[in-house]
């Protein structure tokens, strides 16, 4: 049986002191001893990506360290500076396509955009010569021995973006990391592509390191898939903008059903367990949304300044309103079950239907009762098939996470951020889930949209 020794975690950064403005990313880069030359050839990518090419996340001059939105790292400094490696096709690749076994595995809940992601995983890994490369049936379940693995080819995946949902099948839970990585020593897989969000992006830098340790030649190249669009760093994940734009058949319904009705409300919940971009991006692109609430931005139901008599102020004034709530927001109103799901997520009550019911008492109580209609489309908007913009993000991600395992990285993940398409290490990217920061333009455009008050 082979071991390989693996190249050594390099801090490409550290001397990167100098400029006390510079946030470092620490990325692990493979040294080139291992390297196999001249696959494929230079015209199939049109050129190279050199290793040392970065991207500046961000580029921006505050004229003061207390200006809106500055987040120096050193209150002194007023430049905002951080790189992270550019993504794309290297010269010097890590593996022959040849002894390449690649595996891609979908975990979590369903985003538009999976199956784009897929075919194009595949597609690339054809393209540089790999012949053998398999789906993984239902999440990290699939591990186990009951499941089969899926043989995936250009003509398996050809037509799979016409439709939503994944082709391998999504699940939560499943083996730990250990036997995760014994039935990837099985079977034989070095290349294995993570398709999930911050739980699998958890799951696939465990299975990374759980490689290292026992050193095999293997990389594990995530692509972030959260429909919330939570991944720190990155400008936006595939599915977000999809969602954002199907949330509007739902706005748009429940707008209609609140107009028509006499003292008509709506109420649509969105996506967003702990960040509320859905919520506000679908409120600024619909111009029908009254309230908007996110997990972001505390909020009270009832009293002088709460949700309930602003949409009694709403109905006085223009008889109807809408309300657009984010499935995280105001979970501190619903009690607490402690539920969890089979990965350990909490389960969350259902903030929708207690506006609602809050909403059609409150205005009982009153003596004028209210028309009230609540629209949960979660799961109609996951199961769609990705919008143009998604469907060109998710065939670049794809190709790159290829570029990337062949270029010998593993435990990152690929983005785009800052409209360039990046690798980042999986750490740096999941620590926390990105939020909706309350005192940004962004979040104060759409309040100026909404018209809502401050509901504290
Ligand atoms: P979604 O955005 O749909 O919630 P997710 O990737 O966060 O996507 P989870 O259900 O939380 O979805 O996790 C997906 C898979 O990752 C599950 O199989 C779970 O067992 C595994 N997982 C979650 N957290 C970890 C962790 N810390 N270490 C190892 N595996 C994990
Ligand atoms: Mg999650």
């Amino acid at each position: 049986e082979t071991r390989f020794h693996l190249p050594h975690l390099t801090d490409v950064y550290a001397d990167a002191g100098s400029y006390p403005s510079t946030f470092c990313l620490r990325m692990r880069t493979p040294v080139n001893e291992d390297f196999a030359e001249g696959y494929p050839s230079d015209e199939k990518w049109h050129g190279y990506i050199n290793n040392n090419d970065r991207v500046l996340l961000k580029v921006i001059r505050y004229s003061s360290p207390t200006s809106a939105g500055a987040e120096c790292i050193d209150p002194n400094c007023t430049w905002l500076e951080q790189w992270v490696h550019r993504a794309g096709p290297r010269e010097k690749i890590y593996y022959k396509p040849e002894n390449v076994k690649a595996a891609i595995v979908t975990c979590g809940g369903l985003c538009p955009g999976l199956n784009d992601v897929i075919r194009q995983i595949v597609i690339t890994l054809e393209i540089y010569g790999v012949k053998n490369i398999v789906g993984i049936p239902f999440g990290y379940r699939g591990f186990g021995k009951e499941l089969a693995e899926m043989p995936l080819s250009r003509k398996v995946v050809q037509n799979v973006h016409l439709s939503g949902g994944s082709l391998l099948g999504v699940s939560r839970g499943g083996p730990n990391v250990s036997e995760i990585v014994d039935s990837m020593e099985e079977r034989g897989i070095n290349m294995l592509f993570v398709l999930g969000g911050n739980g699998t992006h958890a799951g696939a830098n465990a299975i990374h390191d759980e490689c290292r340790k026992r050193q095999l030649k293997v990389a594990v190249v995530g692509v972030p898939k959260t429909i919330d669009n939570d991944i720190l760093l990155m400008d936006k994940t595939f599915g977000f903008d999809t969602a954002v734009e199907e949330a509007q058949r739902a706005i748009n319904s429940a707008y209609i059903e609140a107009h028509s009705a006499y003292r008509g409300i709506g109420i649509v919940k969105l996506m967003g367990r702990s960040s509320g971009f859905i919520a506000m991006q679908a409120s600024l692109a619909s111009g029908q949304i009254d309230v908007c609430l996110i997990p972001e931005v505390p909020f009270h139901l009832h009293g002088p300044h709460g949700v309930l008599r602003h949409l009694e102020y709403l109905l006085e004034t223009k008889g109807s309103a809408v309300v657009c709530v984010a499935e995280g927001a105001g979970q501190n109103f619903l009690e607490k079950t402690n539920a969890k799901d089979a990965s350990g997520n909490i389960v969350f009550g259902d903030i929708g239907v207690h506006i609602q019911q809050e909403t059609k008492k409150f205005f009982k109580d009153h003596g004028n009762p209210a028309d009230v209609k609540y629209i949960d489309p979660t799961y109609m908007i996951r199961a769609c098939r990705a919008n143009a913009s998604d469907g060109i993000l998710c065939t670049v991600l794809g190709q790159n996470a290829v570029h990337g395992a062949f270029a010998g990285y593993s435990g990152i993940t690929v983005g785009i951020c800052n409209t360039h398409y990046v690798y980042l290490p999986i750490p740096e990217v999941i620590s926390y889930p990105k939020v909706l920061d309350p005192n940004s333009r962004m979040w104060h455009r759409c309040l100026t949209s909404t018209g809502q008050p401050d509901f504290v």
